[in-house]
């Protein structure tokens, strides 16, 4: 068992493992879904590409200067120091327009209902978006995205290509609400909104008409569009978008499931979201990535990491509750350290799914099994195997030399935050930052606060690409510079080995909504 830990670790700590490999599926055989490139709005050649895994140099990769991001995003990243061949990051950033279902169309596909707009366009041409934000048939979101691979970049690089597509369909399947004023708080909801697109047009309307008058006490407007509504339960207009960005996470990971059987899809990967929507920012995290606003100089943290230690008690609980996940050879109880057979028979402190604090039982043979949850900080692993708990794909993903999965661990659902960006004046140096690990692994919240404060506050106000040079200050930070034998920041710190992504978004775009 020791050896089977021993190795885990190094494998998911240290070791180099080829791009798009470390999977255990024994699927290499066919094709990768999407092959592995950095993010396609960087707009990197080939050439490019293979110059920005230079672990020796680790050059910071920005936007082009012929280039933009919505909103001016800032955006830089940077490889990792070794660890995997490739760098494992990925991100993507779109403005979508999400186009009202045709009535009797299925709604499997988004294709022909979801147009991509501006961010993959040079000098941000397209920027006239307004009246696609108050317009009844469409419904314009902002999508920012990291994603952060282990094991492999296929899961990562196919939920950056994907899940703000899954995202916009659970938009649609709800924007005969959200899009429709006199449809807003208090809302009414079928008790089955998959089925609502399945009464024909002529009964829908009718059906909207009867329930919205009995529900909201006002009659429907004859121009307003045809749905099936019911006066169950009053649902929020942001409850609603919060509730399509935690289904369009589980699609997202189901059909990584599933399409394992046809592509090469490698190990896992967290998953970090900004959505911005009818004035709210959504931040939905899945993983130990990190949101936080700055604004005057104030940290707001957006997201909270999932990690063996702060899920312990979900962990533990789904242990306990299915035991044979554990395949009888690791206990769900935490100890503070590793029983030995000579303590069996004498009390040590414990704690279960139950506990926040700790107690004393008595140690039996059972309890010699090796710990659910082992290790601490980012040396913490869940069945000695990974050290996230949350994101998508590894569903091949086994103890080593065993058959226990870790998969059921492992929980795609995000826990989303809303931010009222609307309902708040901002200057031109309050952002939102959204970081990998490799960023917050060495900088604190205070650290990043002070520094893009004090860059933004030394640049021109009127350059564009202030916040692409804030992103660079930050990975530089992080990374560090190469001296005598490793990479050093500040206060002769070590810099992150960890691949580094990193967005700085202002805050004050949203103000004017383009
Ligand atoms: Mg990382």
């Amino acid at each position: 068992m020791l050896t089977r830990v021993k190795s885990a670790v190094a494998t998911f700590m240290g070791g180099v493992m080829p791009g798009g490999g470390g999977d255990t599926s024994g699927a290499s055989d066919v094709p990768s879904k999407f092959p592995y490139s950095r993010p396609e709005f960087l707009g990197l050649s080939p050439d490019e590409v293979e110059c920005s895994a230079d672990h020796s140099a680790r050059p910071i990769v920005t936007m082009k200067e012929s280039k933009s991001l919505p909103w001016s995003t800032g955006y830089a990243e940077v490889i990792n120091a070794g660890k995997s061949t490739l760098n494992e990051d990925q991100a993507c950033c779109e403005v979508l327009v999400v186009k009202r279902r045709p009535p009797g169309s299925s709604p499997a596909s988004s294709r022909g209902l979801v147009a991509r707009r501006r961010s993959s366009l040079p000098n941000g041409e397209g920027l006239g978006l307004r009246e696609d934000l108050v317009n009844a048939d469409n419904l314009t979101f902002h999508y920012w995205a990291l994603f952060d691979g282990h094991a492999g970049c296929g899961a990562a690089v196919v939920a950056s290509r994907l899940l703000h597509h899954h995202i916009a369909l659970h938009l649609q399947e709800v924007m005969d609400i959200l899009c429709t004023p006199d449809l807003q708080p208090p809302t009414c909801l079928s008790e089955e909104p998959a089925r609502h697109n399945l009464v024909p047009t002529s009964q829908r309307a009718l059906t909207r008409a009867v329930s919205l008058r009995g529900a909201a006490g006002a009659p429907a407007s004859p121009s307003a569009p045809p749905t099936r509504f019911f006066a169950e339960k009053k649902v929020s207009q942001e409850s609603l978008v919060v509730g399509a960005i935690e289904n369009a996470f589980k699609d997202m990971d189901v059909q990584i499931e599933k399409e394992r059987a046809v592509y090469n899809i490698s190990g896992g990967c967290t998953a970090l979201v900004v959505v911005y929507v009818l004035g709210k920012i959504y931040v939905a995290n899945a993983g130990d990535s990190r949101a936080v606003i700055i604004r005057g100089g104030e940290v707001t943290p957006m997201s909270r990491e999932f990690t063996p230690e702060s899920e312990r008690r979900r962990l533990q609980f789904l242990a306990y509750m299915q035991p044979h996940l554990l395949g009888n050879e690791f206990t769900h109880l935490e100890f503070p350290r590793r029983v030995q057979r000579k303590e069996v028979g004498k009390r040590m402190l414990y704690r279960d799914f139950t506990m926040s604090g700790w107690a004393y039982k008595t140690i039996q043979d059972e309890d010699l099994k090796f710990p659910l949850i082992y290790g601490e900080g980012k040396k913490a692993r869940v069945l000695a195997t990974i050290g996230v708990t949350r994101g998508f794909g590894d569903h091949s993903l086994k103890v080593h030399d065993s058959n226990i999965s870790i998969k059921p661990f492992l929980s795609c659902c995000p826990e989303v935050q809303v931010y009222p960006l609307a309902q708040h004046q901002h200057g031109a140096d309050d952002v939102l930052v959204l970081g990998t690990d490799g960023l917050w692994d060495v900088l604190s919240n205070q650290e990043v606060a002070e520094a893009v404060t004090c860059f933004l506050a030394n640049c021109d106000p009127d350059d564009p690409h202030r916040y692409t040079m804030a992103a660079q200050e930050l990975v530089m930070r992080a990374r560090g510079v190469l001296r005598d034998r490793g990479w050093r920041i500040s206060n002769d710190r070590l810099g992150s080995g960890d691949d580094i992504s990193v967005y700085v978004i202002p805050l004050v775009h949203g103000n004017v909504q383009d």
